[in-house]
Parts: structure tokens; C-alpha cells; sequence
């Protein structure tokens, strides 16, 4: 089994299913799982790709060190030259040097594939002149797929394709088909895009004379308004999810039930239930909805579940800033860990991706709230003021200042002015956190202490 990612851009999700699918795959059939680089697009690929490539597989756990490679196509050129070689000097390629406009001008004005001008041409090999596959004119080729059955294509469909370029260099479908040669690959599963490259792949392997792998065309994945999931469009890199506090457990349970669910009406189950139940064959072939809302929501439940501690730890990139996470409002000395652990508890059943505990906290570790505009018009309304000068009195005399103190405080000060607590409320958070919303107001006034939470309603006044 292997994943060969190209370094084109950041790590699809896409990817990442078909990563986890191969890998649990090889795991369940006592298989190899390789990672290969299929580096060869000098023009498009980058390093840092490459790197990010990795990272993310780390972070979905697929760890660097329990597979084999990686290992990078660019390293097996002369494989690639050699077998295009030896499919020309076995008659199974011929060079041409049609270019397309010229094919486009016998054919008609539509480029329909490639005629077959230059079959019988005989041509030797030359600058500028590409290699190509010459096809069967008869008969299907069967392709054995454990998700789609036997997809068969008809030979005479398919064009006479280019193996390599006319400097040379093999493409894709050739480098593709070869490294999996070398490398012994029995099964291949990948994205349901390269179902049309399957025949002319299929071809060159049985030209190539080695049997075979078993393919596994996995469901394309498409956003809700059922288009294939883009880059220009939707929001497709793992490492985007990673940077928004998903939780690499919920992300990888999420991409398993792109096509597939575990027995029973469950769907949030440990990764051993997935490894364990998991069938490539029972993958619905049809396309798999991306469903943002419904992993958020996954995530929420991860996070709920996790212990305490565990959540104060895993919140720590986003209250420090680390890597390509954007930096808290608050400076690092203003930060208290005794009082974030405090509050930990109640927005751990509050926030669905990790990043959210910035907003819920910011109140604590800032000079004074930043405030929301909007919320503050929305709170703040006729009589809001005379109300907070109440409070801030009555607040005053308290003799313990503890979260059942000031509700019951707060709540008698409304009710002399006819408003339930909901109402009183409002005025005092938004003079307290700068927002409308977020953790229990009357624990948060606790954990900011008397002093703060006084001058902030004082503040809210002039
Ligand atoms: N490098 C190809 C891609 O990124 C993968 C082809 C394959 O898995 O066979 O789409």
C-alpha cells in the first residue's frame, strides 16, 4: 500500500482520508505502507510542501519513523527513462511530433484526443518529439476496483497517450506506474479522480509485463452544494483544521466516515473501533459530503470528553501563540495559567475548535475588555447605566465575593427595577468582557476579582 501525494499546495483532506485508508488498510492486511513523494512537477512543487505534507500526517497520526520513505519519484528517473525504452523498442510506443494544433486542425476544431497520425510513422527518436503509448485497437480492460466493482473500458476509447515528453522526461502516468513496479505495490487507493487514468495505467503495467495491483478509487469529496471540494473555494488544508483547534482524534474519526460508518448507529468511536471495523469494500463509491458543520459539532464532543487537564494543555497554542497560530490579545506576563485553569472547566462545554478559548478568556488577561462594538450597542440601552451604577453599589458592599454572592446580588438589584437577571446581566458583561457573550458571567466575575471587575463597571460609565 502507499500514498504518493504530489507537493502542489497545502494537505487536502482529501489526501488525508486516503492517507488513513491506506494505512489502515496495510495494517489490517499485515501490508507495507509507503509514503511516496511524487515530486517530479519541478514547475509547481516546493519543499515546504513536502514538509507540510509530513507534518500533517504526523499530526493525523501517521508518524514519521512507522512507514517506509519517504521516498521521492524524482529519485527514480532512470527507472522511468529505462522503462519507457523498453516499451519503445518492444513496439508497444512510437515517438511523434504532432503538435496539438496540428492534430486539432486534422480532427476538426475540437480536440477529441489524439488521432494515431504518427503510428505507422516510424519516426526515431528526436528533439521535440514525445513518446506515446500505442493502445489496443480491440477488446476491454477489466479493472479490478474493491469499492466500484469492475469498471471496464473499452481499448479502442482510449487515445494513444504520451509516456514521456519530447525532452524526454516520463509523465505522470508512466513515473506513477513504475515506481508502484519497483516498489511491489499490490493495492492502490486514491481519489476517484484518477479512475480515468486506470485503464492507460493498467495497460502499461500488463505491457510492462507485471500483473497488476488491486485499485480502490475512493469517493471524491464534495462540499454542500455538492461541487468538488477546491482550494479556490473551500476551505481544504489539514493544516487550516489544525490551526483552528481541531483535534487531530476528531479530524481523523470525521475523514473515516467520508463514505464509510462503523456498525451500529454510532459514529464517534475510538480510532481501534475504526481500525478494527474498517472495509475498504464497504466504501460507498458514491461522492462523499464534507459536511464542516457536522465536524464541529464532532469536535465539540472530542473536546467535552477530553479530562481537564488534558483540555488546558491542548488549549496552549492558542493562548501562547506557538507556530503558525496567531498570537493571544494579551501580552505573556499579563497571562495567569492559575487563573486560565480556573475557567478551563467552564468553556471546556462551551467551545467546538480550540481557537475559540481566546474570545472566552480574553476578559481575564487583558488591561481593560476589548469591546465589541455591537454587543456593547445591544447591551447597553435606556436605564443600562442607572442599572450598572446599582450594581457597582451593591457590588461594593458584598462581604464575599463569590459567584453565588453576586448572583443573588445582581438579581435583587434587577428585580427593583422589574428585570428579570437576564436582562440585568447584559449591561454588567458587556462592561466586564466587552462581549455579549461567552462563559458564565457571575464565575467570571469571581475569577477577575472585586477590583477589576468593579473599575471595568465604573469605566463602563463615563
Ligand atoms: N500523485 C498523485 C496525486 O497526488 C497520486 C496518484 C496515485 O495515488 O496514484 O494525486
Amino acid at each position: 500500500m502507499r500514498f504518493a501525494p504530489s507537493p502542489t499546495g497545502m494537505f487536502h483532506v482529501g489526501g488525508a482520508r486516503s492517507a488513513l485508508q491506506n494505512w489502515i488498510y496495510a495494517r489490517q492486511q499485515g501490508g507495507v505502507f509507503v509514503l511516496r513523494i511524487e515530486d517530479t512537477d519541478a514547475a509547481r512543487n516546493k519543499p515546504e510542501w513536502t514538509e507540510g505534507i509530513l507534518s500533517a500526517l504526523d499530526w493525523i497520526g501517521i508518524e514519521r519513523g512507522s512507514y517506509e520513505g519517504p521516498y521521492f519519484q524524482s529519485s527514480y528517473a532512470a527507472e522511468h527513462r529505462a522503462a519507457a525504452q523498453r516499451l519503445y523498442e518492444a513496439g508497444r510506443a512510437y515517438y511523434c511530433d504532432c503538435t496539438r494544433e496540428a492534430v486539432q486542425a486534422r480532427t476538426g476544431n475540437q480536440y477529441t484526443g489524439y488521432d494515431g497520425f504518427c503510428r505507422d510513422r516510424e519516426l526515431p527518436p528526436g528533439e521535440g518529439r514525445a513518446l506515446r503509448f500505442r493502445t489496443p485497437d480491440e477488446g476491454v480492460t477489466v479493472v479490478t476496483d474493491l469499492i466500484r466493482g469492475e469498471p471496464t473500458f473499452e481499448n479502442k476509447l482510449i487515445e494513444d497517450f504520451v509516456i514521456a515528453r519530447g525532452d524526454g522526461s516520463p509523465v505522470f502516468l508512466l513515473a506513477n506506474v513504475v515506481d508502484d513496479m519497483t516498489m511491489g505495490i499490490t493495492h492502490v487507493i486514491r481519489a476517484e479522480e484518477h479512475l480515468p487514468n486506470t485503464p492507460k495505467q493498467q495497460l502499461l503495467w500488463d505491457a510492462l509485463g507485471v500483473k497488476p495491483p488491486i485499485w480502490a478509487h475512493v469517493p471524491v469529496v464534495v462540499n454542500e452544494k455538492r461541487q468538488k471540494l477546491s482550494k479556490r473555494r473551500d476551505k481544504v488544508a489539514l493544516e487550516a483544521y489544525r490551526d483552528e483547534g481541531y483535534l487531530a482524534e476528531a479530524m481523523r474519526n470525521y475523514l473515516m466516515l467520508l463514505g464509510w460508518a462503523p456498525s451500529g448507529d454510532r459514529e464517534i468511536v475510538p480510532w481501534s473501533v475504526i481500525e478494527d471495523e474498517f472495509r475498504l469494500d464497504e466504501v460507498n463509491p458514491s461522492p462523499a459530503f464534507f459536511d464542516e458543520k457536522k465536524l464541529r459539532a464532532f469536535n465539540g464532543e472530542y473536546i467535552r470528553a477530553l479530562p481537564v487537564a488534558e483540555f488546558v494543555e491542548a488549549c496552549q497554542p492558542w493562548l501562547t501563540g506557538t507556530g503558525t497560530i496567531a498570537p493571544p490579545p494579551w501580552q505573556p506576563t499579563e497571562f495567569d495559567p492559575a487563573v486560565f485553569a480556573a475557567v478551563a472547566p467552564l468553556a471546556q462545554t462551551r467551545i467546538a475548535v480550540l481557537s475559540e478559548i481566546v474570545p472566552n478568556v480574553d476578559f481575564l488577561f487583558v488591561d481593560s475588555p476589548l469591546i465589541d462594538e455591537a454587543a456593547w450597542n445591544k447591551a447597553m440601552k435606556e436605564g443600562s447605566a442607572e442599572l450598572l451604577d446599582a450594581a457597582v453599589a451593591a457590588f461594593e458592599a458584598v462581604d464575599s465575593w463569590d459567584a453565588e454572592t453576586l448572583k443573588a446580588t445582581l438579581e435583587a438589584v434587577g428585580a427593583e427595577r422589574g428585570l428579570k437577571l437576564g436582562k440585568a446581566q447584559a449591561p454588567v458583561r458587556v462592561a466586564v468582557t466587552g462581549r455579549t457573550v461567552g462563559l458564565p458571567l457571575f464565575e467570571s466575575l469571581e475569577v477577575l476579582g472585586r477590583e477589576r471587575a468593579l473599575t471595568r463597571m465604573r469605566a463602563a460609565r463615563v
